[in-house]
């Protein structure tokens, strides 16, 4: 059985955004699914578009979602000996050769092609053929490495994604591979990368589809073993326009700035563009162990806030409250919490957490333990009603010995309505009011024993 050996390319141009976390995703459950190996490479090869801190992003986007890699990150342009070495072996064997023809030359030969309708590409003049005599090398001049693609069939594959593709080789032009100062080019250098690495499956953007048949070819030159190939369909827009930052955020480490937690955007990720039945909310555990390229997408996906929100708000309910708390307070003392004397925010959160999409909405919704009640005057002497005071005295009073705890809160709450004939909303009112500033809250009992004794007692009697 084969080794599997998968890896994930990015191109340090920019931040990680959705389609490459959803590729880096793929990958990487592929080889864990079959005990694999996970490789990243840097593709950085395009130096003005390059830069390290796009590596950075990169990076802190993958170990944000928990994607680890097992070998690299190798890096093309430390790899540029090896291109050499392999463009010196083909000249040799043949596979490529050297063009001489400048650019303008170049631009001349498409320009007559297009105007005959033909498509443009590259004439042949230096392609060495047996018993073709090759032009006198001009003066002076240095040459690209071209290579030498076959002329007739054609190049097929079964993508694992698309199906079979099946490309005529006389569309395929003879690719530069080097440049006149010897710099490699980029299909050259994956397909090398690609032997190298002993790839064995590559998942990528369907914006590749077109290298694929350059690239096979050049590894059939080489010698090397094709990997399997899958192209994953765009990511779009709601609007069904392909993603961009118009839909919202496109870069993945602007979701847990704005409170996802990875877990729901990996699990999201993971059906966009594959399924497992009916199957919506899993692990990546389960992922893992699901996921092979038997139920990847033909179509393209269409990015959907509102479901990854649904998806976040269940993680955030399973979440535990002490990492919820620790992702909310720096977020909360932003906002002016005080949390000395304040109740435990890991249970406050705990509270709120049923109905919070983000853990930026919880920590808003939270805030209303961590601030000085200031209840709006009319609301008060709308709910404290004369004949509301003296329960809500009584009350006070049996909390002075109560046992602190819900359980034993809420039969004195009970007993203190039964005593003076009032429904719940009559006390349940004017203590949100007391405690919190506020008329909505979670259940009263709840409310209460998440302050503690002191707390809720001094802001009573303010507020009797
Ligand atoms: N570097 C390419 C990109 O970022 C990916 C190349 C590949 O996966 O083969 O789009």
């Amino acid at each position: 059985m084969t080794v599997v050996r998968t890896r994930f390319a990015p191109s340090p141009t920019g931040y990680l955004h959705l389609g490459g976390a959803r590729t880096a995703l793929y990958s990487w459950a592929y080889a864990r699914h079959f005990g694999g190996t996970f490789v990243l490479r840097i593709e950085d090869t395009d130096l003005e578009r390059s830069t390290p801190e796009a590596v950075q992003a990169i990076i802190e986007g993958m170990n944000w979602l928990g994607l680890h890699h097992d070998e690299g990150p190798f890096y093309q342009m430390q790899r540029m000996d090896r291109y050499r070495e392999v463009v010196g072996q083909m000249l040799e064997a043949g596979t490529a050769y050297l063009c001489y023809s400048s650019p303008e030359e170049v631009e001349a030969m498409r320009e007559r092609m297009r105007a005959a309708g033909d498509k443009p590409r590259y004439d042949g003049t230096w392609r060495p053929e047996p018993g073709k005599t090759l032009p006198a090398v001009p003066e002076g001049r240095k040459p690209v490495v071209r290579f030498k693609n076959p002329l007739d069939g054609e190049v097929s594959w079964d993508d694992v994604v698309k199906g079979t593709i099946t490309i005529s080789n006389r569309e395929l032009d003879d690719l530069v591979i080097a440049r006149p100062d010897g710099t490699p080019t980029y299909n050259f250098c994956v397909a090398v990368d690609d032997w190298d690495m002993q790839i064995t499956h590559v998942l990528r953007g369907d914006d590749h589809v077109n290298n694929t048949p350059r690239q096979i070819n050049i590894l059939r030159a080489i010698g090397a073993p094709l990997p399997l190939y899958g192209h994953l369909p765009m990511i779009l827009g709601a609007d069904g326009e392909k993603l961009s930052k118009r839909h919202g955020a496109v870069s993945v480490m602007d979701y847990p700035a704005k409170g996802y937690l990875p877990e729901a955007m990996l699990n999201y990720l993971a059906r966009l563009g594959w399924s497992h039945g009916d199957d919506e909310v899993f692990s990546m555990e389960q992922f893992c162990a699901w996921f092979n390229t038997d139920h990847l997408t033909r179509s393209a996906a269409q990015f959907n806030n509102e479901k990854l929100a649904w998806l976040n708000n269940h993680y955030i309910k399973q979440a535990d409250n002490a990492r919820l708390a620790s992702l909310a307070r720096p977020l909360m003392e932003a906002q002016g919490a005080q949390f000395d004397g304040a109740p435990d925010l890991g249970a406050a959160l705990g509270l709120m957490k049923e109905r919070a999409s983000t853990v930026n909405e919880l920590a808003e919704s939270a805030m209303l333990f961590f601030r000085t009640p200031q209840p709006d005057a009319a609301l008060v002497a709308q709910h404290l009603t004369p004949a509301v005071k003296p329960a809500l005295s009584q009350f006070a009073e049996r909390l002075r010995t109560v046992e602190w705890s819900k359980e034993a809160v809420a039969p004195v709450i009970k007993e203190v309505l039964a005593a003076h004939g009032l429904k719940m909303p009559q006390l349940a009112m004017p203590l949100r009011l007391a405690l919190t500033g506020q008329l909505q809250t979670p259940a009263i009992d709840a409310v209460i024993v998440l302050f503690s004794r002191e707390t809720v007692l001094a802001r009573l009697q303010n507020f009797l």
